[in-house]
This record gives structure tokens, C-alpha cells and sequence, in this order.
């Protein structure tokens, strides 16, 4: 099962280009229809959406719903899966094959992290020092909120 999540973990990194072109029609889809949202209720939305994102993202990225989604950042590698929960590159134990210190069955998803930001479209993105994860937004869309921001809306 782990080894099953991990491949396709690693097929999402491998194809983070592609994954991000995704991400942003959606978003831009969801821009554009802020003024529908909005009518409908941000707050009504909220359980919806973050049922539907932790589906998609729990398959395809082993996502925790941390709510303060850094994908983008990340070459497409949830930061979250690390064992010590570093969000701002790997910690010094990192094997010589790439593995994790903790976990020697698993690549460290900061490696990860590091090979499918060379697929994105701002692979310096990655160099960028992350803030600490908002706790308060545990388990709520990150999707909601980002285009809501996007569309010039209040985010929580
Ligand atoms: S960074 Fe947070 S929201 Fe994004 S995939 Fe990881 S746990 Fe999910």
C-alpha cells in the first residue's frame, strides 16, 4: 500500500509540470467564477471543496490537508510527508541513495521535492524560505482560499 502511494507520488513529481498547468485552468476557473461562489457562500463551500481536495490531492500527492498548500513551491512533493514535517528543505540525515533518515524505505520528499521543481516553470521557486505552517488552517481547502485571494476576496 505505502509503495503503491509512493509510485504515484512519484509520477506526480515526474509530470509537476503538467500538474501545475492543471492547477492554474482550475484556479483561473474558479477566478472567474467568484462572483457565483460568493453568492452561494464561501462558508457553505468550505466542507464540500475540502472533501473534494482531499480525495484528488490524497490520491495523487498523499496530501495531509495542512490547508496552507505549498505545492507550487515544491516541484509537486507534499513537504508534509516528511517524517520531522520540514517545510523548508530536507534535514542533514538524508541518505547517500536519497532516502529518508527516518524511513530508509522512503525517497526523502525533499529530494523529490528538488527533482520535479526542476519541471516547473519557476524552478527557483523552490530556493524561496517557506513560513511555518498555519495550524489554524488544518483540514480546510487550500483551494478555496487561494482563489478567493485570487479573485481579490477576504481568505481566511
Ligand atoms: S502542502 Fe498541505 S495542502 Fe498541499 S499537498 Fe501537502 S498537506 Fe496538502
Amino acid at each position: 500500500m505505502r509503495a503503491r502511494s509512493w509510485r504515484v507520488r512519484h509520477w506526480s513529481v515526474r509530470h509537476a509540470a503538467l500538474l501545475a498547468r492543471v492547477y492554474d485552468a482550475f484556479e483561473a476557473m474558479l477566478v472567474a467564477a467568484a462572483p457565483l461562489l460568493a453568492r452561494v457562500g464561501y462558508i457553505r463551500l468550505e466542507h464540500p471543496f475540502a472533501f473534494v481536495e482531499r480525495q484528488v490531492k490524497g490520491a495523487l500527492f498523499d496530501c495531509r490537508m495542512c490547508g496552507d498548500c505549498v505545492l507550487s513551491s515544491t516541484g509537486m512533493s507534499c513537504p508534509m510527508n516528511c517524517p520531522k514535517g520540514l517545510r523548508n528543505g530536507p534535514c542533514g540525515g538524508v541518505r547517500p541513495d536519497g532516502a529518508c533518515e527516518v524511513d530508509p524505505q522512503m525517497p526523502c520528499v525533499w529530494v523529490k521535492a528538488y527533482e520535479g521543481s526542476r519541471r516547473m516553470r519557476e524552478p527557483k521557486r523552490i530556493e524561496a524560505p517557506l513560513p511555518p505552517v498555519d495550524q489554524r488552517l488544518k483540514g480546510s481547502s487550500a483551494w478555496l482560499r487561494a482563489a478567493r485571494r485570487r479573485a481579490g476576496g477576504e481568505a481566511a
